[in-house]
Order: C-alpha cells, then structure tokens, then sequence
C-alpha cells in the first residue's frame, strides 16, 4: 500500500496514512504489572471510607466507585464544575482488564450504564465521560485496575463540532451518518467484528495503530439504553480487542462516546492503543501520521 492522505467519514480531520515506514509486526513482551504496592489506595482494604461512592455485587465479583482523591473536577467548585469518579474494575490487584473473564466486562458495563444514569441525575452536568487509561503510555498512574469518569457541565468542542457535522450530514442525507458509516465498514476490509448487535471496525482514517471503534447496530444515545443482549455482545468484543492489544504489550485508551444532555446521538466506543509517538507533524499541523494501515490493523484484531 503507498502512502494516502485520508479524510475522517464525515468531519475536517486528515491522517497520512504511511505503512512503509512501519516497523511491525514485532513482538512486544508484557509489562510486568503484578508488582503489589505497599498499601494499593484502590485494594479493598486500602480504600478510604470517606471516599467510597458505592460498591456493586455481582455474583463471585465486586466492583467499587470511588471520589479521585485528587478531583479534576468538583460539585463545589464554579470555576470547574462537575465530578471525577474512579471505577475499581476487580478486587485482584495486578490483574489487567482483558485477563478478567467475559462476565465481569459484563459487570463493568453494567456499571457504566448506572454511572450514568445516577452522573445525568446532578443538575448541571451535561457530559460524562467515562473512560480507561491502560499501561503507563496511556496516562495510568496506578497498576490496580481502574477506568475513570469526568462528569462536567463542559462539551468539548471537538464533541460541539461532530455534533454540528453529524446535524449537517443528517439534513442532506436523512440517514444517521455513522448507521451508514456502519453498513459500508461491515463490508470493508477494516471489520474487526460484527453480530446481530455489534460492529466493531477500524476507522477508514485511524489516527492510532489499531484504533478500534464499536457500534452498537441500534442506534442509542447512551449506554443506559443498550439491552442485556447487546450489552453482552459489547462485553465480547471489547474483551477480544483488549485481549489482543494486551498480547502486543500496548498501552491503550478506551472511551464512551455519549453526551446525556444530547439525543439524537449514536453511541459508541473508542479504543486506541497508544503505540505511535506524535511528533512536530501532528503538534504543529493537526495532520496526524500513521504508520499502520487500518485495514491491516483490521486484519489483526478479527
Ligand atoms: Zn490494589
Ligand atoms: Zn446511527
């Protein structure tokens, strides 16, 4: 494949695609992450009563919600207002999220679904993002676990700006571009998975190595709506894409796609593996450079 300037489906973002200057397939021995901290702040007994939001019961498995000690964002505080909670994925220390079995991915989306039905109830908040840094090139300071949730009355105006294209598409096309989007990518080289509920693809313009997007068929506005089938398909193939990015060593980054305040949306979920370094290109242009193909990424990750 040579070199292509790609643009995103439908919004003013361009990534060079240059696979000839990839240096992969390599492997990429795992971190050790077993290392058992002294006093884990986020192992069951290391957690601070006065911080502990609630903890969920699932049969042989527990997941526990708490306040970040150190908030970005406050109720009391004007100036940046909202919520920044911590997800405690599993009691077990050292053991990463892809190693856990398929139904505690269910259970952590059943969290997800609560955080943010209980997050959309507080007057004010408008975005909830509900997102997980894994391994230390994806911004995770604690080996324990955890994904993480900013609950803000801030949209983003990268959000503001898909929002509006999203708007635009939808008065020229009467059709939801990414409904549409889904039926082209099904086909397409770029499919990683798909059932009766979920679809998962690379992206036509990946700005990250195996940057994996997954759509529930239906189109929801958030993740409270997904039904217990599709909820368990989600849980699928987030566990088979994470398992696969765990075997390359990655470091990664997944994230909801969902504004409470907003309908009329199509929820979905990112992951990107945090495998690139972004240089004077991407900090100085915006253009961002990536090296691997997603429908070779594709390949992989089916
Ligand atoms: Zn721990
Ligand atoms: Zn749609």
């Amino acid at each position: 494949m040579e070199t292509e300037i790609r643009k995103d489906y439908f919004l003013n973002k361009y990534v060079i695609i240059t696979p000839d200057r990839a240096k992969r397939p390599h492997v990429v021995i795992a971190k050790d992450s077993n290392k058992k901290r002294v006093k884990c702040p986020f192992c069951f007994t290391g957690i601070e009563k006065k911080l502990l939001i609630k903890h969920y019961q699932f049969p042989n498995n527990q997941v526990s919600v708490i306040k970040n000690k150190y908030p970005v964002l406050t109720l009391d505080n004007l100036k940046s207002y909202g919520k920044h909670e911590i997800i405690i994925e599993t009691p077990k220390h050292g053991t990463e999220l892809s190693q856990l079995p398929l139904k505690n991915f269910v259970d952590l989306l059943k969290v997800f679904q609560d955080r943010t039905l209980a997050l959309s109830k507080i007057k004010g908040i408008d975005y909830i993002l509900i997102f997980k840094n894994q391994g230390n090139r994806a911004g995770a300071s604690l080996d324990h676990s955890h994904c993480q949730v900013f609950a803000s009355k801030l949209l983003p105006p990268d959000l503001e700006e898909e929002f509006q294209a999203m708007d635009k598409y939808q008065r020229k096309n009467k059709s939801c571009p990414y409904c549409d989007i889904i039926k082209k990518e099904e086909k397409s080289p770029r499919r990683i998975y798909s059932d009766r509920y979920m679809v998962a693809f690379a992206p036509y313009a990946s700005a990250f190595h195996y940057e994996t997007w997954i759509f529930p068929r239906r189109r929801l506005d958030n993740i409270t709506n997904l039904s217990e089938e599709e909820l368990i398909s989600l849980a699928k193939v987030l566990k088979k894409v994470l398992t696969k990015i765990y075997k390359l060593g990655l470091s990664y980054n997944f994230f909801l796609h969902q504004v409470v305040s907003k309908r009329n949306q199509h929820f979905y979920l990112k992951i990107q593996p945090r495998d690139s370094v972004w240089g004077g290109v991407e900090l100085g242009s915006g253009v961002i450079v990536n090296s691997m193909s997603p429908e070779k990424a594709a390949a992989y990750l089916r």
